[in-house]
Order: structure tokens, then C-alpha cells, then sequence
């Protein structure tokens, strides 16, 4: 099966073979203060620094999922007041979760064809400490360009940012926020299980100054563990290896960049010619479309009879997400999708 879904989506091939190397050589069975830990996990981070162009100062976690990086942001991170920016499920869903940790956080929902340079100067932003947002928006395909100075900011308020179904596969400007977060099931084409936290050293120093380490996984706690090359908690093993193996292999982030958004003009091109399902890009504003994640709509009839054909033929797109479960499909182009795989997705829909 092919699977386009936005997640958990295809997996890199050669995932297969380095799982098979990691029960053939043990590592799926070592402890994590072991020093063979210490030396994969040292070696994790610095290729992951080295391939995604990190900057040398923020540092990197694994944590077990995107969703408990949200709850990391709420419990070690925000000070008191917290801005919630969405025009999707995902963000709302951080913004609700985190509104039972912080009585003060606020949401401000935008429309689908609007994007944050606009939205931010309408908002008062100065009031807020943390500033969460929504990179991808993989529930409707929006993407949205992180900008610390479309914000009106304290001195000391840091930026959150959900980059679940873009990460590692486009560029992603870092400095631009102060923490980044993503689970490895989407774009980063791995089986579901692990989550990576990169945070900026001021996130680092906001965690110090609220010093609350009140939680197993608070930042403090992880930092202490991470400067040992060890982890608070025993984490998926398996995952970092495989992770590791992959982040050798594949280019820099600079190339896999280019790769995703020549595929991405592929669909584009493809999806804004007639087709016979009559599909439509859900986001209007081509520059507001992510280009991991395409949503189409179009009558619930030609969704379904599109969903249909495609499984006969051994291939999964994606469901519509919530409000538009019905009409529309999402297609992910993640860097585990090749060219072939469009192919013979486009000549399925064209047959
Ligand atoms: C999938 C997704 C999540 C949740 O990921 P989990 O691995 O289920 O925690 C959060 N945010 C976005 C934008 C996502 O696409």
C-alpha cells in the first residue's frame, strides 16, 4: 500500500532494513544510560544539527509526540499569558490543552487565506509572554512563514512553533522562533513514537527562570539529561536509531527543500488543470498552501468515488479532516514520496 496520508504516511524504504540492523546488532535492546546510548544519541544530535542546518545553540529533545511537546510548552515554558494563533484543528487543539494548564491562554482563530503577517498587527501581542503557533496546519494544508518581527513582542516573550508535517522536509528559518516541534510519523517519515523539541537558549532560559522541573519531562530536566547525552525518560530507541540511519543518508535539508517543492509544483500544476474528479485547492492563496500537505476539495460524490479507486489500486490518500471530512482529501508530499509515487498517482486519477 502507498500511503499519501498526511500522517503517518509512507516510510522511508530503507527504514525496513535499518530496523532489521538494530535487532541484528542489539541497539534494540540497550539502556539508555548505557554508554552505546550516549554515543548514538551524541551522534543523533549532531548529524541532525549538521543536516537540518540547526543553529549550534538551540538545542534538540526527543520526546514522545507533538502533542507532548504542546503540554512541555504549557508546563516548563509559559510564564503566565499565552497567545494561541490558529486557523485549524491542530491549533486549537494546543490551544485548548493548553488552557487547562494555563487559566490565561488566549486563542485568536484566522481565516484559511489569511496569514500571520497580517493577522499579528491587529492583535495586542505585547501583552502575551509565549506566542504559539502553527507553522503547518496539516488538518487544511495552510502554511504559514514564522516571522519574529510581524510581532509586536516583550523583550522576553518567546515564540512556539508547531512544525509537525513540514519538518525535515523544507527549510525552516530557526532563528525565527524559540522553540520547534514536530512528531516523526509526518515528514520525517519514520513509524509513529518519537517527537523532536528543538528550543532556542532563550527557551532555555525562560525554563531556568520558572525553574519549575515539577514534571518528568520539563525542559530543565531534559537538558540535564541531554548534556550527559542521556534522556529523562527511556525512550524509543529504535526510533533514534533509525532516525540517525536515515539522517546519514539522506542530503541536507537545503536539497531535500528544493526536492519537496518541485514535486509540490508537480501537484500544483496537475491539480490546477481540470481533472476528472472536478477537485479544487481548499486554500485559495497559493502562498498560503503547504507543500507537504495538499488539501483538495470537491463534491462529496467525487471524493468518495476518488477514495474508492485509489484503495482498489493499492494506494491511500488522505481523509478530510474534521469540518471537512467530506469534501476534501489531503495529499501529503513528504520527502519519503518520490517522484514515481506521483506519478502513478496522477496517472490513476487521469486514467
Ligand atoms: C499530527 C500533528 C500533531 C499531533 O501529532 P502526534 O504525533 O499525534 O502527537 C500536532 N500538530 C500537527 C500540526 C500535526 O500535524
Amino acid at each position: 500500500m502507498l500511503s499519501f496520508y498526511p500522517g503517518p504516511s509512507k516510510v522511508h524504504p530503507e527504514a525496513l532494513g535499518f530496523i532489521q540492523e538494530a535487532f541484528s546488532n542489539g541497539v534494540v535492546s540497550i539502556n539508555h544510560r548505557s554508554e552505546r546510548f550516549e554515543v548514538l544519541l551524541k551522534d543523533t544530535l549532531q548529524i541532525l544539527h549538521e543536516k537540518w542546518n540547526i543553529p549550534q545553540d538551540y538545542t534538540l529533545y526527543f520526546i514522545s509526540s507533538a502533542t507532548e511537546a504542546w503540554e512541555i510548552v504549557a508546563q516548563s515554558l509559559i510564564k503566565e499569558k499565552s497567545l494561541h494563533l490558529y486557523n485549524g484543528a491542530f491549533g486549537k487543539k494546543w490551544a485548548h490543552y493548553t488552557q487547562q494548564i494555563i487559566p490565561n491562554a488566549h486563542s485568536s482563530e484566522f481565516g484559511l487565506n489569511e496569514d500571520l503577517k497580517s493577522v499579528a498587527p491587529t492583535l495586542s501581542t505585547k501583552d502575551f509572554d509565549t506566542i504559539c503557533l502553527v507553522q503547518s496546519e496539516t488538518s487544511n494544508g495552510t502554511g504559514q512563514t514564522i516571522c519574529r518581527s510581524d510581532f509586536d513582542l516583550k523583550e522576553d516573550a518567546i515564540i512556539a512553533v508547531d512544525a509537525t508535517s513540514t519538518m525535515g522536509g523544507i527549510n525552516l528559518p530557526w532563528l525565527e522562533a524559540d522553540v520547534w516541534f514536530a512528531s516523526v510519523q509526518k515528514c520525517i517519515g519514520i513509524p509513529a513514537g518519537l517527537g523532536v523539541l528543538i528550543c532556542s537558549p532563550k527557551a532555555l532560559e525562560r525554563a531556568a527562570q520558572l525553574n519549575k522541573k515539577v514534571h518528568y519531562n520539563d525542559v530543565l530536566l531534559m537538558e540535564e539529561n541531554r548534556k550527559l547525552f542521556q534522556t529523562h525518560y527511556t525512550p524509543n530507541v529504535l526510533s533514534i536509531y533509525v532516525l540517525n540511519k536515515l539522517a546519514h543518508l539522506l542530503p541536507n535539508l537545503a536539497v531535500i527543500d528544493q526536492q519537496t517543492w518541485e514535486k509540490a509544483s508537480i501537484l500544483t500544476d496537475f491539480f490546477s488543470n481540470a481533472n476528472s474528479f472536478h477537485l479544487s485547492f481548499l486554500i485559495e492563496n497559493p502562498l498560503l498552501r503547504l507543500p507537504t500537505v495538499f488539501a483538495l476539495q470537491g463534491e462529496t460524490e467525487q471524493i468518495k468515488r476518488l477514495q474508492h479507486l485509489c484503495l482498489k489500486n493499492n494506494i491511500e490518500l488522505g481523509k478530510g479532516y474534521g469540518k471537512w471530512k467530506d469534501n476534501t482529501i489531503r495529499i501529503a508530499n513528504f520527502p519519503s514520496h518520490t517522484l514515481e509515487d506521483f506519478s502513478q498517482l496522477i496517472n490513476l486519477i487521469n486514467a
